[in-house]
């Protein structure tokens, strides 16, 4: 059921742990940074399924770097996790207009954080299936079918993901090394985690 991959954006290295463990213990791949300029650096490669910022960090913070996430168009739909001290209500208000998909006061327990995770990553990969349209072309996202006008078109895997990938990202030009990690994912994620 999951098998997601998940990366983790906080500065204290206990509650890093903590995340790691339970996270990898619910099935997910688990990437861990300590700095949010280190996360976008990360995030230049392929992306996770997930992404878990740390409102308090060292430098950028996580409400900055949430921000820098969702005005980029890659990123823009990652689903974000806010841990978070405060409480208060403007702090929330903030991130929800940020653009976050939910947040979590610490202290928190490790099952309450993933019954968030699950809940968001169920919500945004809703619209994920469907079908994606350019000009007559017409991608089954669920299917793997592409139909040109009333002809259908036998693709491999590799051409889905890359068709799906450009399909997602109109308007937008991408250099060979982009391609190899967002298409074919060259650097497998959960290799590249450093502790
Ligand atoms: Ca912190």
């Amino acid at each position: 059921m999951s098998g997601n991959s998940i990366l983790v954006v906080e500065d204290e290295a206990d509650i890093r742990e903590m995340l790691s463990f339970a996270l990898e213990r619910a099935g997910y791949s688990v990437a861990e940074v300590a700095e949010a300029e280190e996360g976008l650096k990360r995030l230049d490669g392929p992306l996770p399924d997930l992404v878990i910022i740390d409102w308090m960090l060292p430098g950028m913070s996580g409400l900055d770097l949430a921000r820098r996430l969702r005005r980029d168009q890659l990123t823009a739909d990652l689903p974000l996790i806010m841990l978070t001290a405060k409480g208060d209500e403007t702090d929330k208000l903030k991130s929800f207009d940020v653009g976050i998909d939910d947040y979590v006061t610490k202290p928190f327990s490790p099952r309450e954080l993933v019954a968030r995770i699950k809940a968001v990553l169920r919500r945004s990969s809703a619209p994920e299936g469907g079908q994606l349209t350019f000009g007559r072309m017409v991608l089954d996202t669920q299917s793997h079918r592409l139909s040109i006008g009333d002809t259908n078109v036998h693709i491999g895997p590799t051409e889905f993901r890359l068709l799906e990938f450009l399909m997602r990202h109109p308007e937008r030009a991408f250099d060979r090394e982009q391609l190899l990690d967002r298409v074919w994912g060259r650097s497998v994620y959960v290799e590249e985690r450093t502790v």
